[in-house]
């Protein structure tokens, strides 16, 4: 069986639930069926979900959120209209409605988003509908309880055969609703695929794929055909949107394979996310780079000390200090009497001065300094490491546009190389990248 999970923009409106059911009905195999809450249907439209955050805020502080739980009532009805479905939808959102006391948890209200999407697709697919609360088990801690929720959710499907499971929320130890992070319906399709064994786990949303760059930057940028799990963490965590990030784990350790493919095109391949491909395509053979993203607005903190290499304590102490400030590093450059520490701006400057006073203070340096504005740049490729020459492809490329590169850096596996660029070349240096290796 597949577990297939639509995003809000493939649920936006009837024609979304029909093109679903279309997509359902054309395989089988296609049993389980993870919905997220109604998307906008045009750019200046509303999201279920912030809807209902609003009305969380509007119940808070008591004022009347009655225009918009009937925008909300209003999408329901439509969708349940246009597809002729045999649901007392009124009711329901009465019911759901009548629950919105003022001490009702947020959870529970921003939830009903997931909840009554499924409630309509799981009529009009004839699937089941079981609730994410009973199957989706978290501990208090916020994190999953993944025997519970495996545990609950074989036996849901034994029990009720083909299903649907609204995304973006479970249950604590004591009953309470919890949520995943914003986007989170994608790690529920990925534990309910992961607990089924699943032949496949498909991503259903509104693009054809996951793109090579970001179209923002780079004109009609190529879909990435086939890329590994790690390739996809690498993209994904220097700023790639493509799923939300606890998406992988699941799926990966269960083995099971990823799809990234569009509603509105559905005969399309789309992206396919594996472990590893034990044979490359002709296409891929000749192109060595899976992706370019990056992400700006980052500082160099410099350290210098003359003499730092014999100082043993001395990295180790700079780092104590970042450290009790809870900085994230993203990464470390050293040379013979200084090293630099590449940080987010936004991270770095809540500290204020009180870090850098505090480092020369008690680490004795001979000179500290905070260069701003430099943007990173991950170009990643699992064919990285047996082709030779990537690096001086790149830095011929950027060379050429007349790019300064600011920091280098290869990650131990080959699979990434990094570069940092000073913010006002970061699009021209994507776009150069993009177009030397496609
Ligand atoms: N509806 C939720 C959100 O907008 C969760 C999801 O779509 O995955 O973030």
């Amino acid at each position: 069986m597949k577990v297939l999970k639509f995003g809000g923009s493939s649920l936006a409106d009837h024609e979304g639930f029909n093109r679903i059911k279309d997509i359902v009905a054309s395989d089988p195999m296609r049993t389980v069926v993870v919905v997220s809450a109604p998307g906008k249907r045009y750019s200046a439209d509303n999201k279920i979900t912030d809807l209902l955050y609003i009305c969380t805020a509007h119940i808070r502080y008591k004022v009347s959120y009655d225009d918009i739980w009937n925008d909300i009532k209003s999408r329901y009805l439509n969708i349940a209209q246009g597809c002729g479905l045999d649901v007392d939808v009124e009711s329901i959102l009465w019911d759901v409605r009548s629950n919105f006391t003022p001490t009702v948890s947020e959870e529970y209200v921003v939830s009903r988003g997931e909840y009554l999407s499924a409630l309509l697709m799981a009529s009009h697919l004839g699937y089941a509908f079981v609730d994410a609360c009973d199957v989706i088990h978290f501990n208090f801690d916020g994190t999953v309880d993944y025997d519970r929720t495996y545990e609950d959710i074989r036996n849901a499907y034994e029990k009720n055969g083909p299903m649907v499971v609204p995304g973006f929320y479970g249950s604590t130890p004591d009953g309470k609703l919890h949520l995943f992070s914003r986007g989170g319906s994608d790690v529920t399709g990925a534990l309910v695929a992961a607990a089924l064994d699943a032949q496949c786990y498909e991503n259903w949303t509104d693009v054809d794929g996951i793109l090579m760059a970001d179209p923002k930057i780079v004109d009609n940028p190529r879909t990435i055909e086939r890329i590994t799990f790690s390739e996809l963490r690498e993209l994904s965590y220097m700023g790639a949107e493509v799923l939300h990030e606890e998406t992988v784990f699941p799926v990966l350790k269960a083995h099971v394979p990823l799809y990234i493919k569009n509603t509105t095109n559905p005969s399309l391949t789309g992206t396919l996310v594996m472990e590893s491909f034990d044979e490359e395509n002709e296409e891929e053979k000749s192109r060595f780079i899976t992706g370019i993203t990056g992400k700006r607005d980052y500082s160099v903190l410099t350290v210098t000390k003359s003499r730092m290499h014999e100082d043993f304590s001395f990295v180790r102490r700079v780092l104590e200090i970042t450290e009790k400030y809870q900085l994230p590093i993203e990464h470390i450059q050293s040379s013979v009497d200084s090293f630099s520490l590449v940080i987010s701006s936004s991270v770095l400057s809540r500290t204020g001065h009180v870090l850098t006073e505090e480092i020369r203070k008690e680490c004795n340096t001979d000179d500290i300094k905070v260069d701003e504005g430099v943007s990173l740049i991950a170009v990643v490729g699992r064919r990285m490491v047996a082709t030779k020459g990537v690096s001086g492809k790149i830095f011929a490329a950027l060379g050429e546009a007349g790019i300064n590169i600011r920091i280098i850096e290869q990650g131990s596996d080959e699979i990434n190389i990094m570069i940092g660029v000073m913010d006002e070349d970061f699009d021209d240096a994507i776009r150069t990248l993009y177009h030397s290796f496609t």
